[in-house]
Formats: structure tokens, C-alpha cells, sequence
């Protein structure tokens, strides 16, 4: 079902201009230029995108195996959210959120409200994920100042965090190549504690075991600082750059109960593991608890546009309540609350409950499992492991350059898959068939020896 292409050498030319014209992110941009050298990352010229696959300019087409760096929940140009954007195309496009209000933002903010048992009953918005992280610190920050207790104002994260790269969202990120050339620019670097990871488990030790001894350090931690600590910040369930780092929901019941003795906020950045990418609609609620502050972004507006929300608890909003402006939280982006990503995120909440897509996602994880099940086998396989719509394994090999040449390996075999150093993973978009795991699973075979031959 390849389209057809008239110009054989359109991908050629856009490969070219977009090299001359753009900087891209997360690059080092040479690593384009030097086709045949091990760091060869090749670029590629996307045309147009239909459900789970994206299609260059010469008909060569790609199972969009990642969502599309994490974002896109159900396929590209979704009918559904391409008809709810349409339609608001026709009545709004932006208006400013200071001072002004319109019904996808006020809806949008019910339902994430409602979403979480009426519990986050404030939305504050801005568009993207980085964003949404400093949000989060400020609100915490200036809330322990409105309250009387400046003192107050440090941070904890867990090792391997990363909450975004904006110099303050650096301030809790835990991976060094995101952070250490900027490492001076970060003004307080929050103090990282050891994360719950279960591929840390000792012999014998359970995925529990190792979450109550992350707990444990942080509780001496809270013991001695706890009155001059602000909030902790956690990627509930799965820390995803760190390598799709996974642990038991014990580690978050155990954390919500020394925040709450220890009068700490707990910051859940769901960026990543919200909108049902573990298999509930937010990851915390699998462990039966709610944080203080909640970040929303990425899978929020089904991957269409930029938006971020940052959920807060009811008694957060009130101490900023005043007659003083300074109390206020004085923060905003110029696109704060748009009406057209508010539109796409009701959509993508509509087709959650429309579909019931967490039971059909619970039929997908299965067969996820499935087709990854033969590479446990591999010698070279380590840590195979799942959580709802995220697979991931790692690869035991010396090669610095492994990640690029499984990528490379993967886009000829027709699947976009992006490892994250040595760490393979999946987390594809809630809408591929059995058909497209059983080609991400081919792929992913095939690469893998390619890899590693
Ligand atoms: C992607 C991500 C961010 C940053 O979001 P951006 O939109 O890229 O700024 C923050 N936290 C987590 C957990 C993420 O996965």
C-alpha cells in the first residue's frame, strides 16, 4: 500500500535542504553527513503519516514503532481528531488565557479533574513537557513561601530523571549527556536519590524488595531534610529516558507516605506514562494514590499539537488565593490554554471513552509479549519487560555504536525504533493491529542481528 511518487529524488532533495536549513534536536548534526561511518544517523524526509505509519518522499514506508518520540496515541491523521479540529478551525484558533476564558479549555480542565476523582481540581496549561516541570517547581516553591515556610525550597529526583531540558527542568534531570555541559547554567540541582529500578534487584530480592530499599534512602533523607525540602518529582512506574527503567507501584505508595508525613509535595511528571501508557489512565493510579501536583504533555492531545497541563490539589490553589498580586502564581506562556490543542485533547479523551481503549490495550500488551517472547531467548537479551504499551529490553555489547546501527537496521526493515542506548524498547501508538506487532517483532529481530553482526 506504498503511495505513488513521481520524483524518485524527493527524498534526496528534502534530505539536502533540511540539512542546509534546519538544526535538529538531539543531534549531533554531522552525524547526518557522514553516510558509512558507524555514527551515521540518516535523516529522513516524512511526506505524509497514516495510523501507525509514517511514508518519505520515495514511497518507503515505516511502522511508527515509538508514537512518534512518545506523543502520538492514535495514528497519524486520526479522523476523529482531524474533525474535532477542523470544526474548532471554525470557531477559534487562540485567544489569550489572562483574563479571557472559551469552552475547550474549561472543558478540557473538568474532565482531567474528573479524571483524577476531583482531587487536581485546578488545570494550569503551557506546551510542552519542560514547561510543565518548572510549572510544577515554581507552584510547589511559592507555595512553601504563600504558607510561611520559605525554607522549604529544595528539590529530590531519582537517579536517571529526566523531567525535560530547560535549564530549571535540568535542575531535576538525572542523565548526564542532557546535563553535564549545562551543568553550570543549573543554579540548584536537586539531590538525586536512588531510583527504584527493579534491574537493581540483588539475588533473591523482588521488584518490591528493591523499591523499599529506594524507599528506605528516601526516608533517611526526609528524616534529616525533610522540613527544608520542597517536593520530590518521580516518573511514576517507568522512568523513560533513563532506559524505560521500570519498578513496583510499592516504591510510589511507600513515597506518598513519607511525603505526607514529612509535609513534601509529590510531583508526578506523567509526561510520559499518562494517558494509559501503562495500562491505566495515569500511571500513579496503580498504586493507589494521588500526587500534589500532576504533569500532563506529550500523548495529551493524541500527538497533534504542543500542550501541556499541570494538574494541582485543591489546598495548592488556595494558598495562592490574596489580595496581593505577589501571591499569585505570575507565570505564562504566550499559548497558555490554546484552543485548538485544548480541542485535540478532547478529542483524544473522547476516543478513550468512545472505545474503551484501556481493555483493548490490555489484548495489545498481551500480544506485545508475545512477540518479543522469542528474543528472551537471545544470548545477548537482558531485562525483557513490559508495562502496558511499553516493551523494552536490553542488549549486553560493547559497541558505543549499537543504538545508531539497530535504528539504521530497524528503518530498512520498515519499523521505526529508536533505542535508547543499549536499551530496545517499544511503545507504539493504541491503535496497531496484530499484523503491525508481528512486523514491529520481524523488525526488531532482523535488527538486532544486524546489529550486532
Ligand atoms: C518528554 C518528557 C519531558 C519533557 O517534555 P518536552 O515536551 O520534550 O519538553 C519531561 N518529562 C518526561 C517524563 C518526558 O518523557
Amino acid at each position: 500500500m506504498n503511495p505513488a511518487h513521481p520524483n524518485p529524488s524527493a527524498n534526496a532533495d528534502w534530505l539536502a535542504r533540511s540539512q542546509a536549513a534546519v538544526w535538529h534536536p538531539c543531534t549531533q548534526m554531522r552525524h547526518h553527513t557522514r553516510a558509512g561511518s558507524p555514527e551515521h544517523l540518516p535523516l529522513v524526509p516524512i511526506a505524509r503519516g497514516q495510523e501507525a505509519w509514517l511514508y518519505d518522499f520515495d514511497g518507503k514506508r515505516y511502522l511508527d514503532g515509538i508514537s512518534s518520540w512518545w506523543t502520538n496515541l492514535f495514528g497519524h491523521a486520526n479522523p476523529r481528531l482531524n474533525a474535532a479540529l477542523r470544526a474548532q478551525l471554525k470557531t477559534l484558533e487562540h485567544v489569550m488565557l489572562a483574563g479571557f476564558t472559551h469552552r475547550p479549555v474549561v472543558e478540557l480542565s473538568e474532565r482531567l479533574s474528573a479524571l483524577t476523582g476531583g482531587i487536581l481540581g485546578h488545570a494550569f496549561y503551557a506546551s510542552d513537557g519542560a514547561s510543565a516541570t518548572e510549572i510544577a517547581l515554581k507552584m510547589s516553591f511559592h507555595y512553601w513561601r504563600n504558607v510561611g515556610r520559605p525554607e522549604k525550597a529544595e528539590f529530590l529526583c531519582l537517579a536517571g530523571a529526566y523531567h525535560g531540558e530547560t535549564v530549571g527542568a535540568l535542575a531535576v534531570t538525572d542523565v548526564a549527556i542532557f546535563k553535564d555541559a549545562y551543568a553550570p547554567l543549573v543554579r540548584r540541582a536537586a539531590r538525586v536519590l536512588p531510583s527504584p529500578d527493579s534491574r537493581l534487584a540483588e539475588p533473591g530480592e523482588t521488584p518490591a524488595d528493591v523499591a523499599r530499599r529506594a524507599a528506605a534512602v528516601l526516608k533517611r533523607h526526609l528524616q534529616e531534610h525533610g522540613a527544608r525540602t520542597a517536593a520530590l518529582i518521580v516518573e511514576p512506574l517507568v522512568q523513560g529516558a533513563a532506559g524505560m527503567a521500570m519498578h513496583d507501584p510499592e516504591y510510589l505508595r511507600l513515597a506518598r507516605a513519607l511525603c505526607d508525613r514529612y509535609e513534601v509535595h509529590l510531583i508526578c511528571d506523567e509526561i510520559a506514562v499518562g494517558c494509559g501508557r501503562t495500562g491505566s489512565f495515569f500511571a500513579h493510579e496503580q498504586a493507589g494514590i494521588r500526587p500534589d501536583l500532576l504533569c500532563l504533555s506529550k500523548g495529551i492531545s493524541g500527538g497533534y499539537l504542543p500542550l501541556s497541563v499541570v494538574l494541582c490539589r485543591d489546598a495548592l490553589y488556595a494558598a495562592f488565593l490574596d489580595d496581593s498580586t505577589a501571591r499569585a502564581f505570575l507565570h505564562s506562556h504566550s499559548y497558555t490554554g490554546n484552543p485548538l490543542a485544548c480541542r485535540a485533547a478532547l478529542a483524544t479523551l473522547d476516543i478513550f471513552s468512545e472505545d474503551d481503549v484501556l481493555a483493548a490495550n490490555r489484548i495489545r500488551a498481551q500480544q506485545i509479549v508475545a512477540a518479543l517472547a522469542p528474543l528472551a531467548a537471545h544470548p545477548q537479551v537482558r531485562h525483557l519487560r513490559q508495562r502496558g504499551m511499553i516493551a523494552a529490553f536490553d542488549v549486553a555489547t560493547d559497541d558505543p555504536h549499537f543504538s545508531r546501527r539497530f535504528y539504521r537496521a530497524a528503518l530498512d526493515n520498515e519499523a521505526l525504533i529508536r533505542p535508547i542506548g543499549n536499551t530496545v524498547y517499544w511503545m507504539p501508538p493504541y491503535i496497531v493491529d496484530a499484523a503491525e506487532i508481528a512486523h514491529l517483532g520481524a523488525a526488531t529481530a532482523r535488527a538486532l542481528e544486524c546489529a550486532l553482526a
